[in-house]
């Protein structure tokens, strides 16, 4: 049986754990360097007929030569993982065990989902295409990034790599969206939903600097109470929704399937969406970020003494920016919002959303019937993505970046990505090889 050691592969891989830490000196990379012998044990075919390159050490590159080198497509996937310590997790985060049966059968595992499922059903589909005797008609890169969890460099050093060749992707397809049918429930078919561009994400920190003093001669306005009340101030103040192409054509999709009211206000949201955008806002978190910029207070810091007033106190906010904003708008708007010129605003690690790709035009149309042939039945539409992906990297030589994960993820499965107990259903893994099958051979 070929699924079952497709199955065999996908644990035999997960049980390495390539696992990235935001020290790299902390990463144990003799673990890299084990994934990588095992993928050439696995796929001799791959290791053999295909090109192979390793970048910064540990990323990868396979060119697989097509009929012809003018349209070349990439596809993009990581290995690195995020810590799991097997704390909380039902079954053990690097032992890929399986449970269930038929159609319910899960493999469990960090990575499972995110995104060694993508990268071993990419490898499984071309090592069988390439056993088949298949010859691209146009040149095909796997590119596999080592540190994307860590936003780290080696998806940017690929591109460079990629530039300096002169090779201009018409398609880069990476991990992203996925198949869901729980998001919107206006419509009862599953959803495929395509990443055509990702929000931008920083940093910002506010602190307040204060002289500290004993705790029994407190003052009016502690530096605690400060901070405390800017978060107040900000967590009111949430961004606007804008209605952005994307955000159209998305509503517009759903529109198409939804009946009633519902339907028709989304079908021509081009003038509904005063009444509309707010009404979708309040109904799911998921949706309001698709629509808005977000910031989320996510650590606070300060104080040394129980008995001390602190001297410095500090807030964390993670802000996904969206795409038709910027992180300067980002910072105006919470510099207003906040409205206390004591409180500094600084921004780390800052990121611009990134470049819409098209839903028009060959890749698109290419990629769209694939997923609709692959999966019968499912909705097809573009959407922006929350998170930070290697493929933005890509949008410097490309314009049909897209971003998708050929698996079913309910919301209970998506949950555990980055979490515990992540899993993914055998069956989705299957389907997903074949969705690669058939991507490769329309490539
Ligand atoms: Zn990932």
């Amino acid at each position: 049986m070929k699924s079952a050691l497709a199955i065999e592969h996908l644990q035999e891989l997960v049980r390495i754990p390539t696992v990235s830490r935001e020290n790299a000196e902390t990463t144990e990379w003799p673990e890299f360097t084990r994934f990588a012998q095992a993928l050439r044990k696995l796929y001799p075919l791959c290791h053999s007929r295909l090109e192979r390159e390793t970048v910064l050490e540990h990323s990868l590159v396979f060119r697989w030569r097509g009929r012809s080198s003018t349209e070349p497509s990439v596809l993009l996937a990581h290995y690195d993982v995020v810590a799991a310590s097997a704390e909380g997790w039902k079954r053990p985060p690097f032992a890929a065990e399986l449970s269930g049966k038929g159609e319910d059968q899960l493999i469990w595992g960090r990575g499972t989902l995110d995104n060694k499922g993508s990268l071993v059903a990419i490898l499984e589909a071309v090592e069988s295409q390439l056993e088949e005797g298949l010859v691209p008609s146009q040149d095909i890169y796997l590119c596999f990034g080592h540190d994307e969890e860590t936003h780290g460099t080696g998806a940017s050093a690929i591109v460079d790599l990629l530039q300096s060749r002169g090779v201009k992707p018409v398609l880069v397809l990476d991990e992203g969206g996925a198949i869901v049918d729980d998001v919107f429930d206006q419509v009862d078919a599953p959803m495929a939903v395509v990443g055509v561009a990702e929000k931008g994400t920083a940093t910002l920190r506010l602190t307040v600097d204060q002289s500290g003093g004993h705790a029994s001669t407190p003052p009016r306005m502690p530096a605690s109470v400060r901070l405390a009340q800017a978060i107040v101030r900000l967590n009111s103040r949430p961004f606007a929704a804008h209605l952005t192409s994307t955000g159209a054509d998305l509503l517009r999709t759903l529109g198409e399937h939804a009946g009633g009211v519902t339907g028709y206000l989304l079908r021509n949201v081009s003038w509904t969406s005063p009444v509309l955008l707010p009404i979708l806002v309040r109904k799911s978190d998921e949706l309001a970020a698709m629509l808005r910029t977000t910031q989320a207070v996510t650590m606070l810091d300060g104080g040394h003494a129980v008995n001390a007033m602190p001297e410095r106190v500090s807030a964390t906010i993670n802000v996904r920016i969206a795409v038709n904003s910027t992180l300067d708008a980002t910072v105006a708007h919470v510099t207003r919002a906040i409205k206390d010129k004591r409180v500094r605003i600084t921004v780390e690690s800052p990121g611009e959303p990134s470049p819409v790709s098209p839903t028009t035009g060959l890749a698109w149309e290419l990629l769209r019937s694939t997923i609709e042939k692959s999966f019968p039945g499912t909705i097809v539409t573009p959407y922006v993505q929350n998170g930070a992906t290697d493929s933005r990297h890509f949008t410097r030589i490309s314009k049909g970046v897209y971003r998708f994960t050929p698996f079913a993820m309910a919301r209970n499965v998506r949950d555990t990505l980055h979490a515990r107990n992540e899993r993914m259903l055998i069956s989705s893994y299957l389907n997903g090889i074949e969705f690669y099958r058939a991507l490769i051979s329309s490539l």
